[in-house]
């Protein structure tokens, strides 16, 4: 049974109140969910509530051993999964095959991670508190509240369902209204693997049930989306004073340097840019090349844009924009760039016909423009070129965004990521820190803030508890007005003694 909250909500004329999710290769209704009122979401916290209390008190090793059970049902039922999947976004069944293998790579990390990572450890006292014993742990927060995209419907979450989980809260999950069917999949198997509590629910709708589930009294709020929302998600939480986790947009940079394999360069900067039809949070937006290297870079970077192609196949190298609202988004970036005097190597405004968008690869493009300073999410990219790789990374720098960001160098790659004020940077390659469950993932900026995956994640959803006990009385006791007059004086004196040189 899926476990969602009640299905009470009832329309004007007592029918239950429902939306489509839809096929955005053929139009075709993929399945029917409920549109979740605010009550049904406080009730649906509300029994999470409850069961967060017996999913804290399994323990790590309890809740691994559950978690195991439901990467074991995930895996078993992956085929259907990956149908899913391509069925409400449209990707190429590889892409949907790459997304769960991601999903079930993290989910195996956090469980088995989450003791070690938040599991009670002493602290040293240090010389001034040696008579007090200190220990550290990370309890669970309680109830995470989880707000989620529709471009990785499955692994984007689940970087906040798997290790707000495997730390030992409770989570409600309201998945995008292009990808509900993925949402309740991940609940109804989870409940298939653990049946006793509604540890992980979903509820469904459109942004009013994410707005609701803001103010719904959960103890985290973990969003990921577009700035624009992200910033009405905050300011919602703010008046219950519920903390966020914000993972937005991006305007991601690949700089080549001089010394770049250029091949690895140009296939890693297509792959980023046009996979997933460019809906991608991390995926390469600008590329800045160095002049020397330029006409090489771009002329084998065209050839290989030529060659892919969109389509509704399984087998086609890119799907269809999944927000039919976007493709306007991309039409405006593609020709603003070119009024203001840049120019199309591969496509232009024909190549987008919806619900396909074929690649468009734009050089020239000044740096005020709306395909540099604006999250475009399609399959378009701009090689700019630039004196020096140097001057890349300046200009990357200059985005309001700060998600992810690779470098192509053979001598000084790490030293050029290191420059770049972003979250996560690929070398001589892309994307790949999304794949890597032990690194943090998220952003600086306009790309929000918080982390998920890795230590910094599973921290994310749990707060330090810092515990001390006296084992013996000192000599020199400053908490009590019994103390000595001379006392303040010693420790002082200690104290700079110990510190002070
Ligand atoms: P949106 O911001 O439009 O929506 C994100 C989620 O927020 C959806 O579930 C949406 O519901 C919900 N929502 C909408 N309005 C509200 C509201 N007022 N209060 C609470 N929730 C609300 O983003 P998209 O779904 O279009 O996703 C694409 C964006 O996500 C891109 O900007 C992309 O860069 C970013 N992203 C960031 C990632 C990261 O890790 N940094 C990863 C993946 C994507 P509904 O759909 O029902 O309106």
């Amino acid at each position: 049974m899926t476990q969602t909250a009640s299905d009470s909500a009832l329309s004007a004329d007592g029918e239950q109140r429902r939306f489509a999710s839809l096929d955005p290769r053929t139009g075709e209704v993929v399945a029917h969910h409920p549109i979740h009122t605010a009550a049904e979401v406080e009730d649906a916290v509300s029994s999470a509530r409850d069961a967060s209390a017996w999913w804290a008190g399994l323990g790590f090793e309890g809740r691994k051993t559950k978690l195991d059970a439901w990467r074991r049902v995930l895996s078993k039922r992956a085929d259907e999964f990956v149908a899913l999947i391509s069925a409400e976004t449209g990707k190429p069944a590889d892409d949907s095959r790459v997304e769960i293998a991601l999903v079930m790579d993290h989910l195996h990390w956090a469980s088995r991670h989450a003791g070690r990572v938040l599991g009670k450890r002493r602290v040293s006292s240090g010389m001034l508190m040696f008579n007090h014993s200190a220990t550290l742990e990370y309890r669970p927060l309680g109830v995470i509240g989880v707000i989620g995209p529709w471009n990785y419907p499955a692994h984007t979450p689940m970087g906040s369902i798997s290790y707000a989980l495997a730390a030992g809260n409770a989570v409600v999950f309201k998945p995008s209204e292009f990808t509900p069917g993925v949402g309740t999949f991940l609940a109804s198997t989870f409940s298939e693997a653990v049946p006793e509590y509604p540890v992980f629910q979903v509820v469904t709708g459109f942004g009013e049930t994410g707005a609701a589930l803001c103010t719904s009294g959960v103890d985290k709020l973990a969003f990921t989306g577009s700035t624009r929302t992200g910033k009405k998600v905050m300011a919602a939480c703010a008046a219950t004073l519920t903390p966020v986790l914000v993972e937005c947009g991006g305007k991601d940079a690949l700089i080549v340097d001089t010394d770049a394999d250029l091949v690895a360069a140009a296939e890693a900067a297509m792959w980023g840019a046009v996979s997933n039809a460019g809906q991608t949070c991390a995926g390469v937006e600008r590329v800045y090349v160095a002049e020397e290297v330029a006409d090489e870079f771009i002329e084998i970077a065209v050839k290989r844009a030529l060659k892919l192609k969109p389509g509704g196949e399984p087998s086609a190298n890119l799907g269809p924009i999944t927000m039919p609202s976007q493709v306007e988004i991309i039409r405006e970036h593609v020709q603003d760039a070119l009024d203001r005097g840049g120019k199309a190597l591969v496509g232009g405004p024909d190549s987008i016909r919806p619900p396909y968008v074929e690649p468009v690869v734009l050089t020239d493009v000044p740096e005020d423009s709306l395909a540099i300073t604006e999250e475009t999410f399609g399959p378009t990219v701009v090689i700019n070129r630039v004196p020096n790789a140097l001057e890349g990374v300046r200009l990357a720098n200059q985005s309001k965004y700060g998600l992810g960001a690779a470098v192509f160098s053979r001598s000084r790659g790490e030293e050029l990521a290191r420059e770049l004020r972003v979250g996560m940077v690929s070398v001589n390659a892309v994307l790949t820190y999304a794949a890597i469950p032990g690194l943090p993932f998220g952003g600086v900026g306009d790309s929000g803030f918080g982390r998920i995956h890795g230590e910094d994640g599973l921290r994310e959803f749990a707060y330090p508890k810092a515990v001390t006990k006296q084992r013996f009385k000192a000599l020199l006791n400053m908490t009590t007005f019994d103390r000595s007059s001379l006392a303040g004086k010693q420790m002082l004196r200690l104290a700079r003694l110990l510190f002070g040189r």
